[in-house]
């Protein structure tokens, strides 16, 4: 599907900037990543849903350089890890243990169902960093997680690192159908911290007022809505949110990249173990390694590596 209301997301004021939100709709970008990877259905949705929190996220916050999200957890899933960069540029991968997914599918009765995210990770944490790569040294804040649905886990991380209120809900679609896809989106709201009182006419207890029915608007948004190929994003925000002084601020695009090189890789394989050289080592001698994110294979000779090991010491 090419459909310019997918892929982008749209930044919004509402109640003249006392509450930031952000709308995000995603499918090519997933196609782009899943169809690198042939993970499990359950996986791929949980992939995708991490995805579009991360654009998300990172489209909120102003930065440049990398964003990075990352799920890491004692379940089936054991990472889910999201990368966005200034550009718009996205990339995610997944870790899972098939076996350990089969045996809770089984435990669970969930043979036929897309179970959650919180459930297929299991307990662990969740890490959002910034990155500004400019010599600085890089903000990162963790929650663990606790939550039935990835949304409450992420507005945990919200409530006990950013300590802003904020309003999120997620979407996700695996495929249906022969010509369908994965889409996902999100929809993510924050109130601004009052300063003087001066900046807003409104006082605190208007607005918190009013951010209950924000909130109340937020939750009643349907997948039906998000993933209306015909819908615009401004006119979802609109049914949503026409009472509450919209303005649409910009948009931005978003699309699959990823940042692999051969030196990165050889960085990696630096720090392996020498049986892990030898596990990734084919017939002929070449070392074989493949990029978690792109699955792009690259092939080193023993001596490449050997010589870029020296260098480095
Ligand atoms: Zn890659």
């Amino acid at each position: 599907m090419d459909n310019k209301n997918f892929d982008v997301c749209a930044s919004f004021f509402l109640e003249n900037g006392a509450v930031v939100g952000r709308f995000v709709r995603l499918n090519q970008v997933l196609e782009d990543i899943l169809g690198k990877h042939n993970y499990p259905l359950n996986v791929s949705s949980a992939l995708a849903e991490t995805t579009a929190l991360a654009a998300l996220c990172a489209s909120m916050l102003k930065f440049d350089g990398l964003f990075t999200l990352q799920i890491q957890g004692n379940g089936p899933v054991s990472l889910l890890v999201v990368d966005v960069n200034s550009q718009g540029k996205i990339r995610s991968c997944a870790k899972f243990d098939a076996q350990k997914l089969e045996d809770a599918k089984q435990l669970r009765k969930t043979q036929d169902i897309v179970e959650s995210v919180a459930h297929l990770v299991g307990g662990g944490y969740m890490a959002l960093t910034v990155d500004e790569q400019k010599g600085a040294r890089p903000y990162q804040g963790v929650v663990d997680l606790k939550g039935k649905t990835l949304t409450e886990l992420a507005l945990r991380y919200f409530k006990n690192s950013e300590q802003i209120d904020t309003a999120l809900k997620l979407f996700v679609k695996t495929p249906q159908g022969e010509s369908q896809s994965f889409l996902a989106g999100g929809l993510l709201l924050q109130k601004v911290p009052l300063k003087g009182g001066k900046e807003t006419q409104l006082n605190e207890d208007t607005l918190n007022r009013l951010w209950e029915d924000i909130t109340a608007f937020t939750n009643s948004l349907k997948p039906e809505e998000v993933f209306d190929a015909n819908l615009s994003s401004t006119e979802i925000l609109h049914r949503l949110f026409h009472a509450n002084n919209l303005q649409i601020s910009g948009t931005k695009n978003f699309s699959f990249g990823c940042r692999c090189s051969r030196e990165k890789l050889l960085t990696t394989l630096s720090s392996f173990e020498p049986k892990d050289i030898k596990d990734m080592t084919l017939e002929n001698g070449l070392i074989e390694a493949t990029c978690n994110f792109c699955a792009q294979k690259y092939v080193f000779t023993p001596d490449e590596l050997s010589n870029f090991e020296k260098n480095l010491q």
